[in-house]
């Protein structure tokens, strides 16, 4: 469910109609409710509530805007961080550094400073060498890293290829079968308290049954660590939970999730850790685009937006489908190619759609931009970075300026010996 609705005839969110938006503000731009994600947090904590002791770290790299993750942070959430410039965000934000998770196959000895000085809640190790550096690093400081080894437990996500992490082949984590010799090297070391594992097999999963192979595996490691005379108190299972992109599809829902997560844990007697990230925000916001021309195409019809693939990425990325809508429905249908002004074919949202008919000059909406949108803006075809608004309730705000492509060139200098 989200707070994205129509209203005399128009699509607003939550009580500010997008019309007003995209008057003042202009377009492309991204919109999120605040509502959405308030609701998602809340839902997503409840569905979790058989399993216990839970911690709850939103993925930052899902959104990592200021604003989103201070909504995240009142609502009881921590941050699941990939980079020492999510771990400034995450603090800006408000997170507590105890409540941040810092997850990620190539964090610098400087990112790991930067995360021992603010005094982060845990770290979940990719590589025996990354355990011994932290290890060194906390010591040489007088601290305790709290730590996780990740775990690649060889199970497919079933989902894209390019979002898909626990297949043995992918970068993260270590072997299963490696996993007890690395974490007893580890175990003893001076200024490390590895006290558990990590997973995390992918995202915009769309079945339970991979992710129950995965907590299934990481629960046979737990007994082996323990068997092995290890202390394990926390374990974290990562996000993944997919969201339904297309109106109709049916994904598993949180309580479902926890219903699962609970009779797999049940005997565990750890505190478990979770990092969702497009679950949360994934529905909560849209992007906002006017529609330049419609060109008459050979198949169809090519409707040109002003919103193109270096503000939404996915479907370039991972051919993701966004549902497309009128801002203003006549209620008449018409299948058309969607297409942004950037010079590539790959341009393209979607493909033979049928979907609201619209004109030069009208607004639409790309639904489920909530997530993995905005943060993966670029400046391909020196476009401007696009700004995002928050609405709540009647209100809204600009959480993030649009970036004019002048400010771009204005960090760009010609060599004097040019
Ligand atoms: C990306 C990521 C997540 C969040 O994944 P979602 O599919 O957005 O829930 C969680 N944990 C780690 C380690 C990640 O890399």
């Amino acid at each position: 469910m989200d707070h994205f609705h129509l209203k005399d005839g128009a699509l607003w969110c939550e009580d500010v109609p997008l019309e007003r938006i995209a008057a003042e503000v202009g377009t492309p731009v991204y919109v999120y409710s605040t509502a959405t994600l308030e609701r998602h947090a809340q839902v997503f904590r409840a569905g979790l509530a058989p399993v216990g002791r839970v911690h709850f770290a939103f993925a930052v790299k899902a959104n990592p805007n200021l604003a989103v993750l201070r909504v995240l942070a009142k609502a009881g959430y921590g941050a699941d961080i990939v980079s020492g410039g999510e771990l400034a965000r995450a603090l800006a934000a408000g997170m507590a550094p105890a409540d941040i998770v810092f997850s990620g196959v190539g964090k610098t000895v400087a990112e790991l400073e930067a995360a021992l000085s603010a005094g982060i809640g845990q770290f979940n190790i990719e590589l025996e060498e990354e355990g011994r550096v932290l290890a060194a690093l906390a010591a040489a400081r007088g601290q305790v890293a709290q730590a996780v080894l990740r775990v690649n437990p060889d199970v497919d996500a079933r989902t894209h290829a390019k979002i898909s992490t626990g297949k043995a082949e992918n970068k993260f984590g270590v072997g299963v079968d490696q996993a007890p010799a690395i974490f007893q090297r580890l175990a003893g070391l001076p200024g490390l308290n590895l006290r558990g594992v990590a997973i995390h097999i992918g995202s915009q999963l769309q079945t339970l049954d991979p992710l129950e192979a995965a907590y299934v595996r990481i629960g046979a490691l737990v007994g082996e660590l323990r068997a092995a005379g290890h202390t394990i108190t926390h374990v974290d299972l990562g996000g993944g939970l997919g969201v339904p992109y297309r109106a109709g599809d049916i994904f598993p829902s949180p309580a479902e999730l926890g219903a699962m997560m609970a009779r797999v844990t049940r005997d565990w007697d750890v505190t478990i850790m979770v990092e969702p990230g497009r679950v949360i925000a994934g529905n909560a916001g849209v992007l906002l685009t006017r529609v330049i021309w419609v060109k008459p195409g050979v198949l169809y019809p090519h409707v040109i937006v002003d919103a193109a693939m270096n503000d939404l990425a996915r479907p370039a990325l991972y051919d993701a489908w966004h549902d497309f809508a009128a801002v203003r429905p006549s209620g008449v249908h018409e299948t058309v190619n969607i297409v942004g002004p950037v010079c590539e074919s790959g341009d393209t949202f979607a493909t033979g759609r049928l979907t609201d008919q619209v004109a030069g000059g009208d607004l639409a909406v790309f639904r489920t931009a909530g997530a993995y949108g905005a943060t993966m803006a670029s400046t391909y075809n020196s476009r401007g970075l696009v700004p995002e608004v928050l609405v709540s309730g009647a209100r809204y705000a600009v959480v993030a300026d649009r970036i004019a492509p002048s400010t771009i060139l204005a960090a760009e200098r010609v060599p004097e010996w040019l």
